[in-house]
This record gives C-alpha cells, sequence and structure tokens, in this order.
C-alpha cells in the first residue's frame, strides 16, 4: 500500500522553503507491506513488489517463494511505483 502522508514540519522554521500547499513535504509517499506483522506493515519500506493482490517488502517475497520452493522473481508482477 502507498500512503501519502503530511511530512511538512513548518519548512521555514528549519530554513527551508515552505510553498505551502504545494509544499514537496506534504505529500510525501511512504510505502507499507500488506503482511500484518511485518515490520514494513507498520515501518514503511524502500521498495515494494506486487504479488497477486497484494503489495509486499522484499522479506515478505522471499518468505513465499522460500515456502513455495520458487523462485521470488517467478512471483513478483512488478515494483510499485510511486509519483
Ligand atoms: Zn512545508
Ligand atoms: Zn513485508
Amino acid at each position: 500500500m502507498v500512503a501519502y502522508e503530511n511530512h511538512c514540519v513548518g519548512c521555514t522554521i528549519l530554513g527551508m522553503r515552505c510553498y505551502g500547499r504545494s509544499c514537496v513535504n506534504r505529500r510525501v509517499p511512504v510505502l507499507y507491506c500488506d503482511k500484518i506483522g511485518c515490520p514494513a506493515n507498520t515501518e514503511g519500506t524502500d521498495t515494494l513488489f506486487v504479488v497477486g493482490d497484494a503489495e509486499l517488502c522484499w522479506e515478505c517475497v522471499e518468505e513465499i517463494a522460500e515456502r513455495n520452493g520458487i523462485d521470488p522473481e517467478d512471483l513478483i508482477e512488478r515494483e510499485v511505483e510511486t509519483e
């Protein structure tokens, strides 16, 4: 899952120029693994992969692949893109 979160912390206070509504920090994409219990489910991750109808982190993809005795690359449909 990709969530867009507001990470604007009053950029002007930090000496950065803030564009208000169009502030780049207002809509920061954060990738969360769909598997409950996975650390990336709550903390987020850098990369997500589409596997069936789920979006999973690499660790979860590897785990499923191992359990099924297949190559992780064969499970992955594509990498999740952010804007
Ligand atoms: Zn800002
Ligand atoms: Zn995961």
